[in-house]
């Protein structure tokens, strides 16, 4: 067989089979160098790794929630002002915060459930006029 990367002759035993495909080592090698040096780094993937864990965190983004805390903790002790004040204040955003996120949740479901009616309502419309046309061939024979 031949190295899909080289086309070096290769046989089964000295190269990496994929399907029916073979590289040969040096090729197999290479490749797996240039993908691993493609894979994301540093900062970028920092930032991957803190969406997808906002992702998996749950309704309300982390950080937000985060400050929010931060910012009560800061009027109560530091700047002294009445707890029921800024405990009020903190449960009204957490509220508005969790209406938007609902809101953004429900907006997502119903554009991807309008565009399964839609495509439902196309096929739908398909089979009308498929099952028309066999009603007027059979008018024809
Ligand atoms: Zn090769």
């Amino acid at each position: 067989m031949q190295c899909l990367g080289c086309k070096k002759e290769t046989d089964r035993k000295s190269g990496i089979e994929f399907g029916n495909d073979l590289l040969c080592v040096d090729c197999f090698t290479k490749r797996a160098q240039e993908a691993a040096s493609s894979r994301p780094s540093g900062a970028k993937l920092k930032a991957l790794r803190k969406a997808v864990k906002e992702e998996l965190a749950g309704l309300l983004p982390e950080d937000a929630l985060k400050q929010l805390i931060e910012d009560g903790y800061r009027r109560i002790l530091i700047h002294r002002e009445d707890f029921d004040v800024v405990s009020g204040s903190m449960k009204n955003q957490i509220q508005v915060m969790a209406g938007m996120a609902v809101c953004r949740r429900v907006l997502e479901f119903m554009r991807g459930m309008s565009s399964a009616i839609v495509q439902g309502l196309e096929s739908e419309e398909q089979e009308i006029r498929d099952q028309l046309k066999r009603l007027s061939d059979l008018d024809k024979q």
